[in-house]
């Protein structure tokens, strides 16, 4: 099979945002479609512009966008019994949205023919035929969706065959085998797909799985295997239930175990940013252990492990991190030896040899405080501030002279109100302030962020991601220790830092004051470079 007959269908803007608490404005759903399109998808599918105002409104928006390899497709039904194309309003819509393709499903298993339709059988072949060729009059490319193909096969492979048949003796320019309810095996996909070929004359094939069984990857690249040309997913599999078939794992198992290049080398590094971009979107939770892109992908721990994959990176990774923008980690904790401090120092730009004794200190270091109830694995920021304190590189940016925070609720019905008032000094100069958030650690963050913008106004860029609080011990009841990650961000990086300690402001203010230092040692740092050439 030639490489170039395999393209990629993304759903992610209309099956994706069908899944649980994913839901994009018109605004987002454009900004996705210019990313997909740098990433090289050859079709987007936007939506179905019969069914919502939002979708209509983005087919109105997106016939201004200048994308440079993708072309948008609009996606609806064939139309209904009893009414022609022309008096169908959504057969309409999707003319209306003027697209270069459109996709139409239809049904191919009896079962729902009878039960859901409740037309006959021959009738539902009908209306699949003249679907097609209505809007193949119009429209350069259209591509049949067979709702519940593989279902229907295994009750009734005679009718489903007739379905897609009629579809192409209407001229659809591919024929998709979906999975519709996910509980399909990748050999029953490959048996069914090779049938499908030998049954019609030479058929252009398009699979759409499903991840009900966690095997819609697996049953998309056993699809690829039988001649199928045309692949469907979402990026990051989002979709109904348990999503649709994953492009960030397909892709990548395309082009680099089946040696079939979907996209082109430079495109595939698109992916990581790609994935990251549309999580950011959907406002989610990250899901680290997503193979390829998440950022654990290609995260060592054990000590062994990294230095083996110091030497040779074969050793413990399936393909290299780089062919698909992702990059290697090594996270530092209770399991790290040198070979860990070696690495993320090397990462850090300090080159440390392996004898020095530097190595030792910082991991005296880090085995105390990961006592204390430190972990430095979600922290890198708060583990660099401990490198470069030990090397003796690290000069304090400001020093907290006394902060003081009172939580305030006026009725029982009213939202409380925290008022944190401090004061830091920089370079011997004294600032003292208050501010006002809605609980203490915005308080602080703001009242921090508020008394140091002067003296480093890039402060300004900085913003808090995510919280979370974890209790390590419960042995003494209301003293246990806390543990406090805060992710923040500042538009062009993100990073983490961690406080531990008994009492959960504490804690906190711990991890922001690391926070702030490491932004401004990093745009110190930036400034230095430039000067520096
Ligand atoms: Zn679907």
């Amino acid at each position: 099979m030639s490489d170039q007959l395999v393209k990629i269908y993304d759903v992610t803007l209309r099956d994706g945002t069908q899944g649980e608490n994913i839901s994009f404005s018109i605004h987002d759903k454009l900004r996705i479609a210019q990313k997909l399109d740098e990433l090289g998808v050859h079709y987007i599918e936007g939506g179905w512009p019969g069914s919502n105002e939002r979708d209509e409104g983005f087919f109105e928006e997106a016939k201004k966008l200048k994308l440079s390899k993708s072309k948008i497709t609009a996606f609806g039904s064939t139309r209904r019994s009893g009414k022609t194309c022309e008096e169908d309003g959504s057969i309409q819509a999707l003319l209306k949205a003027e697209t270069p393709a459109v996709t139409i499903v239809g049904k191919s298993w009896d079962f729902h023919v009878k039960e859901a339709l409740r037309i006959p059988l021959k009738e539902n072949i009908e209306i699949i035929h003249d679907s097609v060729v209505y809007l193949k009059e119009r429209v350069d490319e259209v591509f049949f969706d067979a709702e519940h193909f593989f279902d229907g096969f295994k009750h009734n492979p005679k009718y489903t065959l007739q379905a897609i048949k009629a579809a192409a003796d209407a001229g659809a320019d591919v024929l998709v085998l979906c999975d519709t309810n996910g509980g399909t095996l990748p050999w029953e996909i490959e048996e069914i797909v090779r049938e499908v070929n030998l049954s019609l004359d030479n058929p252009h094939l398009g699979i759409h799985t499903h991840n009900d069984g966690e095997v819609g990857v697996a049953n998309t690249l056993y699809a690829v295997r039988e001649g199928v040309r045309q692949i469907q997913g979402t990026i990051n599999g989002y979709g109904e239930r348990c999503g649709n078939a994953n492009l960030c794992s397909i892709i990548p198992n395309l082009n680099l175990k089946l040696g079939i290049e979907c996209l082109s080398e430079s495109e595939l590094r698109h992916l990581y940013d790609v994935s990251h971009f549309i999580h950011e979107l959907t406002n989610l939770p990250a899901i680290k252990h997503r193979p390829f892109v998440g950022e654990s992908a290609f995260a060592h721990k054990g000590g062994l492990h990294v230095s083996a994959v110091m030497k040779k990176s074969e050793t413990y990774e399936h393909v290299s991190p780089e062919v698909v923008g992702n990059r290697r980690r090594v996270l530092v904790s209770d399991l790290s030896g040198r070979s860990n401090i070696l690495y993320k120092a090397k990462e850090l730009g300090i080159e440390l040899d392996s004898h020095d004794k530097r190595v030792n200190a910082i991991l005296g270091e880090l085995k105390k405080l990961e006592n204390a109830g430190y972990e430095f694995e979600g922290a890198d920021a708060s583990f660099e501030l401990l490198v470069r304190k030990a090397l003796g590189e690290y000069r304090k940016p400001f020093h907290l002279k006394g902060i003081r925070t009172s939580t305030e609720k006026r009725s029982e019905d009213e939202e409380p109100l925290t008022e944190a008032t401090l004061m830091v000094q920089v370079d011997g100069v004294n600032e003292h302030t208050a501010a006002l958030g809605n609980g203490p650690v915005h308080a602080m963050d703001q009242g921090l962020r508020k008394a140091l913008e002067k003296f480093y106004p890039n402060l300004k860029e900085v913003k808090l991601k995510d919280y979370r609080v974890r209790v390590l011990s419960t042995k003494h009841g209301t003293d246990a220790v806390v543990r406090v990650l805060i992710e923040s961000g500042d538009g062009d990086s993100d990073w983490s830092t961690v406080g531990v300690s008994q009492n959960i402001v504490e804690a906190s203010l711990k991890a922001l004051v690391d926070s702030i230092d490491y932004k401004i040692l990093k745009d110190e740092a930036k400034r230095a470079a430039k000067a520096r050439g």
